[in-house]
């Protein structure tokens, strides 16, 4: 199965020259939530991620994701590795672990993500799980969208990666080509 194509049959990863809700001009806008929309493309991509979890002979006992992104494939993975799953939420800025969520200390989790984009807010997750004496062992993603410059201090497994790059307008190469520019989810906009 070919990742990249299954996000592109979902119109999940347009390549062109696009206008970002923060401002930033991109070669790439992917959003991932729509190739997991699709509940097979889900199905077939958590079990893509647990093979390669199961292949490395990772040794864990629970998945763990941040929400929201990670949490429909970490569920996926879970499920392909017979585990449970719990998810982190961020209350306030801060990563924290809710809903009565308990993992026992000594735990060994892998850690999974919809993309990896600067890993910060994985880090944040590994951060808050060490200090209930909790390790991670692994880092999984779908997409590492870093050009796999992202690393953690713990092996990664991405099933993709991309050298997504974002510009400010005032020094983007594809402004300065001349190219027309695309705001995802908008009207076509052109840049005057
Ligand atoms: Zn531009």
């Amino acid at each position: 199965m070919n990742v990249k194509q299954m996000f592109v049959d979902a119109n999940a990863l347009l390549e062109g020259h696009f206008m970002l809700s923060s401002g930033l001009h991109s070669n790439f806008y992917m959003q991932s939530a729509k190739v997991l929309q699709d509940t097979e493309n889900a199905q077939v991509l958590g079990k893509m991620i647990a093979d390669a979890i199961t292949k490395q002979g990772l040794d864990i006992n629970l998945v763990v994701a941040p929400a929201m992104g990670g949490v429909i494939i970490g569920h996926e993975v879970a499920s392909n590795l017979g585990l449970n799953f719990v998810f982190t939420e961020r209350v306030s800025g801060k990563m924290t672990l809710r809903r009565g969520f308990e993992i026992l200390k000594g735990s060994k989790i892998i850690l999974v993500e919809d993309v990896f984009t600067t890993g910060k807010s994985t880090r944040e997750v590994i951060t808050l799980l060490d200090s209930i004496g909790v390790e991670t062992v692994a880092c999984a993603s779908i997409v590492d969208r870093s050009g796999g410059t992202v690393s953690f201090n713990v092996p990664k497994i991405s099933l993709l990666n991309l050298d997504i790059k974002s510009y400010n307008p005032d020094s983007c190469p594809m402004c300065i080509q001349g190219f027309a520019i695309t705001k995802p989810g908008s009207r076509f906009v052109n840049r005057g």
